[in-house]
């Protein structure tokens, strides 16, 4: 006998949770297949924030946003081809997206700043623990404590469709139970991007060809193959996200939030080159054009001190300490003349207000706190914004402009929300609102056909 469901959601990061959160909240039954071991996606890699606009947390700390700063922010960063209609629903359902996480159990409530961002609304726990963790792991608690039905080590290789237009379900490659066929009324992708594949992301952006990437082992672009197999439409596959601050000796990573509380960059001649908080492209331009393809992330102890994280690239060994910016400059081999001059300017222009070299609009302290810290850092592919054509209701868009009934996408799968360039707090802005409403549109549907 065959096996059937309401909705059947592919990948369980943040965006295949949340929908399965949504969907079980809208009465339908539910099963997620992962094809990997562990559950979370590259969500539980998300290091910086999530975006959202005019919500209680930005209140109690005084902050004034609007929702169409955010949506003007996310535009110009996207170099303004994103889809508007979708960034509209972004930036207006975020705030909602923080209550509703909120309410599942979720702590959003330090607020910092993020490239691109004219206001300070990158949402993440309290004393700057990693904000997809937390989200994936709220989200996975959210899902078993609703009886979702999840299943690891679960491929899906096909959707299947009627040939009419409609989805019938999904042929799954299980580790240890070969292939079978669950038939739904709704099937959700939510598979995530395709970073760690480099053989494609050179396909669409030769530059990027032997980069490393920062993401997790499954982001591998295999359900946009799935999902095109099954008619779906795609959009803007070309534009592939470097994150400028990824450390090749620790092969992590390091949170932009780094930047976002007060590290600068510098080059090897001990000197700033560019707005740290700037858009993720242009920064890792910039970074790329210095010296040695990398340059340094510095910061002092009062930023070490308001980022739990850094502790963890401590352990990792990719931090150098200097007791003053003399010995941290001689460690790297700079000039420690230059490096003095370079902070003792920044100093000045955070007393100030204005940075009137790069114009960076956001210095929440200045550098003066000893011990001193440099980590070296190079751009990493990390993000594919393309993918999958939806609409405003996370319906999946065909080849030939018509809906494909009963196929709903979400999270980095999907492309069109975030244009040209992702701006940092964006990814899980994404997936929390558009899972949210691929699960709920996903669970009406199968309670209509
Ligand atoms: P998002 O941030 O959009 O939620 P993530 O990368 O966090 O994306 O999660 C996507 C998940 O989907 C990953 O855990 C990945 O392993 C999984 N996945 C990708 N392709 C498939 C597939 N064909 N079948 C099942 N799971 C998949």
């Amino acid at each position: 006998p065959r096996e059937t469901t309401d909705v059947v959601i592919i990948g369980s990061g943040g965006a295949g949770l949340a929908a399965a959160v949504s969907a079980r909240d809208a009465g339908a039954k539910v099963v997620v297949l992962e094809k990997e071991p562990v559950p979370g996606g590259n969500t539980k890699l998300a290091a910086g924030g999530m975006n959202a606009a005019e919500t209680k947390p930005q209140a109690k700390l005084g902050i004034v946003d609007k929702k169409q700063i955010m949506i003007d922010d996310t535009m110009k960063g996207g170099r303004n081809i994103n889809n508007p209609e979708l960034v509209q629903v972004l930036a207006n359902n975020s705030s909602d997206s923080i209550d509703w996480l909120t309410a599942l159990g979720a702590d959003m409530n330090d607020v910092g700043r993020m490239g691109g961002a004219s206001v300070n609304r990158s949402h993440r726990p309290t004393g700057g623990a990693g904000v997809g963790a937390h989200v994936a792991q709220v989200l996975w608690d959210a899902a078993v404590a609703r009886d979702a039905d999840i299943r690891l080590n679960s491929r899906v290789v096909r959707i299947l469709e009627d040939g009419a237009g409609q989805v019938t379900g999904v042929l799954v490659q299980g580790a240890y139970t070969g292939y079978y066929v669950i038939k739904a009324d709704a099937v959700v992708v939510a598979t995530g991007g395709f970073a760690k594949n480099n053989d494609r992301v050179a396909k669409y952006d030769a530059k990027l060809k032997g980069f490393k990437a920062t993401n997790h082992p499954g982001a591998t672009g295999d359900g946009l193959d799935v999902a095109t197999q099954a008619g779906a439409d795609t959009v803007d596959l070309e534009y592939v996200q470097a994150h400028p601050t990824y450390s090749p000796v620790g092969g992590v990573m390091v949170t932009e939030a780094v930047r976002g509380n007060g590290a600068i960059l510098v080059n090897r001649e001990g000197k700033r080159f560019v707005n740290e908080i700037t858009t993720r492209d242009k920064a890792s331009a910039a970074i790329l054009a210095q010296k040695g393809e990398s340059a340094y992330l510095l910061f002092d102890d009062s930023v070490r001190k308001s980022l739990s994280k850094i502790e963890g690239y401590v352990h990792l060994k990719i931090v150098n300490e200097g007791k003053s910016v003399k010995e941290l400059a001689d460690k790297l081999g700079m000039p420690a003349a230059e490096l003095e001059k370079t902070i003792g300017t920044y100093n000045g222009f955070v007393k100030s207000g204005k940075d009137e070299q790069f114009e960076r609009a956001d210095m929440p302290r200045e550098l003066a706190s000893a011990p001193y810290y440099a980590i070296e850092v190079a751009p990493a592919v990390h993000h594919t914004m393309g993918g999958v054509k939806i609409d405003t209701k996370a319906e999946v868009v065909g080849k030939e402009g018509k809906l494909i009934r009963g196929m709903y996408a979400a999270g980095e799968v999907t492309g069109g929300v975030h244009g040209a360039n992702r701006l940092g707090g964006n990814a899980i802005s994404d997936i929390v609102t558009f899972g949210r409403i691929a699960g709920a549109e996903a669970a009406k549907f199968a309670k209509d056909n």
